[in-house]
């Protein structure tokens, strides 16, 4: 059975009669069917009332079209900023009681529309995000320029430039990444290679611009070669980012990938269990999702990272509400 066909099983005789009367199904090759005749209209859609369970979806002129389900994002869709098509798709009128394996054929998936369940909490609301010697650092131009002269791991020797993250020092949303690449490392910007495009269009879809963020990385320099942060490196570096979240105290933070998630949250557990929670780091959620290069390689993965910005910009909406 395709879209077009309709479960009947459940629905009272008034209820087929008026959809069969509305769209005169089968009249036309049928020949004429008498209306108040339930079996004749049935017989006249060649279906035989006592086997009959569905009838040719009726055509009336305000019934939205047949939708294909959940279909797959095409390797651009984050190149416009619009929802995947499926995501706002109200169940056709039709579908009155829908069986269980008529379900996934008329009902596509929306995104999830209330919170997640409750994920990592590290620290507290109450507490400083961070106590030591960049306490006093109010702003995030002064940690700009602490960054600069940072020596406290290697990578400064090989890094043309320091990253320490660009946007709006009132940001509501913070987008973390893992570490500056060779573009990055050329500009002194965070996020400015195909990977940060990609990230333009992640934040348009959910009315967001570059400069109403704030976006930065764990490492403020270059690792030669693009290679993965080392432990030491990320020991080193962390204190800016931490710095800089407390400064910001944004509204909600996005970790862009994996090391990015799993430095904030402490934690080695994979993307695929860190995303679609709602973690709180020191009090302020925390929404985890793909990084914009592994999308790159990946597009199915624009899907669930257009969920997880989705999430994100409700939790934005509700807290400028509240
Ligand atoms: N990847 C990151 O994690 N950060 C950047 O700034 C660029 C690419």
């Amino acid at each position: 059975m395709g879209e077009r066909e309709l479960i009947l099983d459940g629905m009272s005789v008034e209820e087929v009669m008026r959809i069969l009367g509305a769209s005169g199904a089968g009249a036309k090759d049928a020949g004429p069917a008498d209306s108040s005749d339930w079996r004749a209209v049935l017989r006249a859609t060649g279906n035989e009332p006592s086997r009959a369970t569905a009838v040719s979806k009726p055509s009336a002129p305000d019934s939205p079209p047949p939708r294909p389900s959940a279909p797959p994002l095409a390797p651009d869709d984050l190149d416009d900023v619009d929802a995947p098509e499926d995501a706002v798709a109200a169940p056709p009128a039709y579908v009155m009681r829908p069986t269980p394996q008529a379900m996934p054929r008329v009902r596509p998936t929306p995104p999830p529309a209330g919170d997640p369940p409750p994920g990592i909490v590290v620290g507290t609301a109450s507490r400083e995000l961070f106590g030591g010697p960049l306490s006093g650092v109010s702003t995030l131009d002064q940690l700009a320029e602490i960054i600069a002269t940072c020596t406290k791991c290697p990578l400064y020797r090989t890094a043309t430039k320091p990253v320490p993250g660009q946007g709006s020092p009132t940001a509501e949303l913070v987008c973390v990444g893992e570490a500056p690449g060779e573009n990055e490392d050329k500009q002194g910007l965070a996020f400015v290679g195909q990977a940060g495009q990609l990230l333009t269009k992640i934040l348009a879809a959910i009315n967001l611009r570059r400069e109403d963020v704030f976006i930065c990385n764990v490492l403020k320099h270059r690792p030669p070669g693009n290679r993965n942060p080392m432990p030491q490196e990320v020991e080193a570096c962390s204190p800016y980012l931490v710095r800089q979240l407390e400064v910001i105290r944004p509204k909600v933070i996005v970790a862009f990938g994996t090391f990015a998630a799993q430095t904030l949250l402490e934690t080695k557990l994979s993307i695929g269990k860190l995303r679609g929670s709602m973690h709180k780091y020191y009090g302020i959620p925390l929404i985890v999702t793909y990084h914009p290069a592994a999308l790159l390689r990946n597009p199915a993965w624009k899907r669930p990272t257009w969920e997880d910005v989705q999430l994100a910009r409700r939790i934005l909406d509700r807290a400028a509400g509240a």
